[in-house]
């Protein structure tokens, strides 16, 4: 007789570890293509040669590090095992079963997924035309069951953002018992004179007592951590401490907290690094604009491609060239900016995407070289 499971389980899809076959160049995973500096190494190794103490629970260091950097109080900022793991806390804290999850979509995958493992039901809005979050629509989906909202921003995978003021607006008319999470996983990648700062935004809504407004941001992209997982949340007090009840003790490795600390302090590597992959974005987009290609702005480390039910397609066009991106179903595909000889091969993959003929039944005969 099986182990007895939630029966809500089956309809999860499992996790599929190690399916990706071998690729030259992945650009797949929004990671950032360069090497950490000598700095951030030598902290980890050093703090890899402690491995046998735990870890300081809370971060201490690290949150007063984070917290004076963002000008909140350290009761403002709770760190945790990747922000997706804070993700997983902040449904965990909210929603109880049946409640809602809302979010865009397409967005980030993993907002459907912890909804539901939490026990909670996602729920989801298109995006507006410019592929950002349709604000007036996301409002109109908030009910009496919406806990919580996800706005991942600038978008993943579509790197759009909302204007500020629209957002402003959004935050002024969410009713303040339903926890508004700005993602800002790629806030380090933004640049324009219409950039903004979610935790500004986030601080001027606790100003005007509206305590339901965090922000989510990550070591992963462009401190370049994510094979360490750390992220962090500036929020209320009352959601850090919410989400601190519910955290998995001692998460937090020490060598996360010490690589996070010493990425801090090589600032001027962190800006260098996403400075040259803003400007590899911008290249890269106008090639592929070149190529005939319909690329939209973006935000973050990534484009994104609206190919439609050619996704798919394209993705196994650029697999069959050694590169691996990302497909959204039928919207579209995001690709990774990589190092400058990485998007010259993906670029060339591009130029050369001619749609295959379509196989099966409908198959006009003879048509088969
Ligand atoms: C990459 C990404 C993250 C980062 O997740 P970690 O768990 O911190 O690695 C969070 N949100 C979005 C939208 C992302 O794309």
């Amino acid at each position: 007789m099986p182990v007895r499971l939630r029966p809500d389980l089956a309809a999860l899809p499992s996790y599929a570890p190690g399916t990706m076959p071998p690729v030259e160049i992945n650009l797949a995973g929004n990671e950032v293509p360069t090497e950490l500096p000598g700095s951030v190494r030598d902290a980890i190794n050093d703090a890899a040669a402690r491995s046998g103490r735990y870890p300081d629970p809370t971060a201490s260091a690290l949150v007063a590090r984070l917290a004076r950097r963002l000008d909140v109080d350290t009761r403002n900022v709770v760190v945790g095992c990747g922000s997706v793991t804070l993700c997983h806390q902040a449904v965990q804290a909210t929603c109880a079963a049946g409640e809602e999850v809302l979010f865009p979509r397409v967005s980030f995958e993993a907002y459907p997924v912890i909804a539901r493992v939490v026990g909670a039901t996602p729920r989801s809005v298109p995006l507006a035309d410019d592929w950002s979050p349709d604000l007036p629509g996301m409002l109109a989906a908030v009910g009496p069951a919406t806990r919580v909202v996800f706005l991942c921003t600038p978008n993943n995978p579509t790197g759009a953002q909302p204007r500020a003021a629209a957002l402003r607006e959004f935050l002024a008319a969410v009713p303040p018992t339903v926890l508004v999470i700005l993602d800002e996983a790629y806030r380090e990648f933004v640049v324009g004179p219409d950039a903004f700062d979610g935790v500004s935004l986030a601080r001027e809504q606790w100003r005007q007592g509206r305590d339901n407004v965090a922000v989510l941001r990550t070591f992963s992209k462009a401190h370049g951590l994510a094979g360490l997982r750390l992220g962090y949340l500036i929020g209320p007090g009352t959601v850090t401490e919410a989400l601190g009840k519910v955290q998995v003790p001692f998460g937090v490795s020490s060598v996360a907290q010490a690589a996070a600390l010493a990425s801090l302090d090589a600032e001027d590597d962190v800006v260098e690094r996403c400075r040259t992959i803003v400007r590899e974005r911008t290249r890269v987009r106008r090639l592929l604009h070149d190529a005939g290609h319909r690329v939209p702005p973006s935000q973050g480390n990534f484009l994104w491609l609206p190919f439609g039910d050619r996704s798919a397609d394209f993705a196994a066009h650029c697999r069959d060239n050694g590169i691996a991106v990302r497909v959204f179903g039928d919207d579209g595909v995001r690709v990774t900016i990589g190092t400058a000889t990485e998007n010259d091969a993906f670029v060339a993959a591009a130029r050369t995407y001619r749609r295959r003929p379509v196989t099966g039944a409908r198959e006009p005969s003879g048509s088969r070289a």
